[in-house]
Formats: C-alpha cells, sequence, structure tokens
C-alpha cells in the first residue's frame, strides 16, 4: 500500500475505500457535503447519489 499517495480517487472507488475505510475516503473528497456509499460519487446534495451519508 505505498501508493497511496499516488493513488486517485478513481481507484480508491475500484477498491471501495469508501466502504471499508469511510474517514479515510472522506478526507478524500472534502470540501463535498455528502457522498454516496453505494457507489463512492461525492455530491453537493444528498438527492443526488443513491446511498448518500453526510459528511461530518
Ligand atoms: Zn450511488
Amino acid at each position: 500500500m505505498s501508493d497511496d499517495n499516488e493513488k486517485t480517487l478513481c481507484a480508491h472507488v475500484a477498491d471501495e475505500l469508501h466502504v471499508k475505510d469511510p474517514p479515510a475516503y472522506i478526507a478524500l473528497i472534502e470540501p463535498a457535503t455528502h457522498y454516496c456509499q453505494g457507489c463512492g460519487r461525492s455530491a453537493a446534495k444528498a438527492e443526488n447519489v443513491c446511498q448518500p451519508q453526510k459528511l461530518p
């Protein structure tokens, strides 16, 4: 896991970081206000994603 700093957000989503380690994923997508726990997309509005999770 030494390549984490160079890994793209797309690659993290492909590895399901948003499911396995939500806090780490959230740190990558801030300042978005919501993200989708289903598909990993970030959004400004909860209604724009299928499994919205509000960022703390
Ligand atoms: Zn989704």
